[in-house]
């Protein structure tokens, strides 16, 4: 693994495939033992965490369990923009359902928070939440996922799914932006 460079920022290696592979088979491993028998929908929140739940619902296979995808957008660059919308709706019917939020990231909350607060107008059973990265500093809304990957600092990280402006999501190991 070496340094990448995208729209003149360099970012450095910073969590690598097997790690990250590693770590997902482990989540997995928890989903299957607090979900067997639930038939868990898995709603995995796109762009970014198409690669994380590809992964994360193949380590599951010790159990039933349905996946589908949503589609919501917050951040311009490489900071939140705060506003929340929605391109992209739900359509089943998730009433009594056990929920599992795949994303690939947790920063400021706020995606998940409003995503919840939708989630729940349709009466699901529970709403549990998987997230690849975690940023616990960032956080400003009261969230607490149930399946964390890695918890890491308050910095811009990119790869396998998460983007500079659309860019390296491509990346199959995970970078971070390099200290000026
Ligand atoms: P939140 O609403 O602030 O929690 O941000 C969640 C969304 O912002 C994630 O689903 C990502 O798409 C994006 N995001 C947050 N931090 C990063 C990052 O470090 N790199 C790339 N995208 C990020
Ligand atoms: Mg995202």
């Amino acid at each position: 693994m070496k340094q990448v460079t995208y729209e003149g920022l360099t970012f450095e290696p910073y969590i690598s495939k097997k790690d990250i592979a590693a770590r997902v088979e482990e989540l997995g491993k928890e989903i299957v033992r607090d979900c067997a028998g639930k038939m868990p929908l898995f709603v995995c929140v796109l762009n970014g965490a198409f690669p994380f739940a590809s992964d994360l619902f193949r380590a599951v296979e010790s159990i039933d369990a349905e996946i589908t995808f949503i589609r919501l957008k917050s951040y311009e660059g490489t900071e939140s923009s705060g506003a929340v919308k929605e391109v992209i709706g739900l359509h089943e019917n998730i009433e009594g359902r056990t929920i599992i939020i795949v994303e690939d990231i947790v920063d400021t909350g706020n995606t998940i928070f409003r995503l919840i607060q939708d989630l729940e107008k349709s009466k699901p059973a529970e709403i549990k939440i998987a997230t690849l990265l975690f940023k616990p500093d960032a956080l400003v809304r009261p969230v607490k996922p149930d399946y964390v990957g890695f918890s890491i600092p308050t910095k811009f990280i990119i790869g396998y799914g998460l983007d500079l402006n659309e860019k390296a999501r491509n990346l199959n190991d995970i970078y971070i932006l390099k200290e000026a």
